[in-house]
Formats: C-alpha cells, sequence, structure tokens
C-alpha cells in the first residue's frame, strides 16, 4: 500500500501540476501521508459495499412532495458492507465536534444513501487524517433525520433561487481561489445587479 501511495506520490509531485508551500514541504508531506496510512491501515477492518459512489438525485421535500427541477449530485467516499457512509478528509488541524451537526455535505450524503438503499445509513462517519506535526487519526460520528433533509430541500432551493436571480457572494480565501477560472471577475467584483 505504500508503495502504491509512494508512486502515485511522484507521479503526480513530477507532473508539475501540484504547489506546495516551501522547497522541504513535499517531503514532510510524504511522511505525514505514510505514517497516516499506516495508522489507518491498523484499524478494525470493515467490508466495502462501494466507494467513490456517484449519485444523480431528486432533492424532495417529504413533508409537501415537492421536487426541486435540479438534481443533487455527489461523490461518496465509501459505503460499508453493514450501512456506514463513510467521508475522509486530510486536514491541517482536527476538525470541531461542533460543526458535525450542520454539515451540509454529510446531510447530502446520508440523504443519498437512503434514496439509492431505501434505508437511513446505520451512522455516518467523518474519518480526518490529520496532518499536524504528530499526524493523527480522528474518528467522528453522526446521523441525520427527516428535519435534516427538509432544511436540505428549503437550503437547495433558496440557492437555486439565488443563482437563477443573478446573487453571487463571493467566498475569498477558501481553498478553491488559487485555482479559481473566475478569479479576475471576482476580483473586480463590486455587487450584484439588481434584479427588477
Ligand atoms: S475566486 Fe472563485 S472560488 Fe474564490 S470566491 Fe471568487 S468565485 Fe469563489
Amino acid at each position: 500500500m505504500l508503495r502504491v501511495f509512494e508512486g502515485d506520490w511522484y507521479a503526480q509531485v513530477s507532473s508539475g501540476n501540484v504547489e506546495f508551500d516551501d522547497d522541504d514541504a513535499a517531503d514532510r508531506l510524504l511522511v505525514k501521508g505514510k505514517e497516516l496510512l499506516t495508522q489507518f491501515y491498523h484499524l478494525p477492518p470493515a467490508p466495502v459495499r462501494d466507494s467513490e459512489l456517484r449519485f444523480a438525485l431528486p432533492l424532495i421535500n417529504a413533508a409537501t412532495g415537492e421536487v426541486l427541477d435540479v438534481p443533487i449530485r455527489g461523490v461518496i467516499d465509501l459505503v460499508e458492507a453493514e450501512g456506514a457512509v463513510v467521508e475522509f478528509k486530510a486536514p491541517q488541524k482536527a476538525p470541531p465536534m461542533a460543526e458535525l451537526p450542520d454539515n451540509v455535505q454529510l446531510t447530502v450524503y446520508s440523504y443519498a444513501y437512503e434514496k439509492l438503499f431505501g434505508m437511513p445509513p446505520k451512522e455516518i462517519r467523518k474519518v480526518s487524517l490529520v496532518r499536524t506535526k504528530t499526524p493523527k487519526i480522528e474518528v467522528q460520528v453522526t446521523g441525520r433525520d427527516a428535519k435534516d433533509y427538509e432544511r436540505l430541500f428549503h437550503l437547495g432551493k433558496e440557492v437555486l433561487k439565488g443563482i437563477r436571480t443573478g446573487v453571487f457572494l463571493p467566498n475569498r480565501g477558501n481553498w478553491m481561489c488559487a485555482s479559481c477560472e473566475y478569479q479576475a471577475d471576482c476580483l473586480a467584483w463590486a455587487g450584484n445587479e439588481e434584479v427588477e
């Protein structure tokens, strides 16, 4: 497993498409990556039902039957045979527990699992491979219910409404900004046009 990781690592780094903060960062991250994979390898094994599971599903308000005219799409990292939905992250510091109930990505995955398999997931597990000086794996477990899905529907509906009426809210400073094709337009942004 470590040999595959190392081979893939060097292939991607030598492609020239990966940028690092400083000259030593690549070597440091390679060591941390191997350490984290080793720790992950020693976690109790669980049979896998599916990985990289893509979905495009109607977003339905179960309370009213209303359906959005744009499907919700995503990719679930891992679905275990016993019904757990697993999401992997590689953050720089340990994620706070407080953000877990409001994590929209996890709500979407739970919703998708229910639609795909006709039952709620056994649990939703967020596995963070934390890249601190001493790398460690943190596992957080959560769940979702009908109220969360109803809120998700309203969130999706309002986002769609905003897009269709030309509302743009820059979220500068996020990890995608550096390679964003709208960078120039975003920097020149001076408010949205009023829509009658
Ligand atoms: S640069 Fe791109 S990713 Fe960043 S806030 Fe602007 S539009 Fe969003």
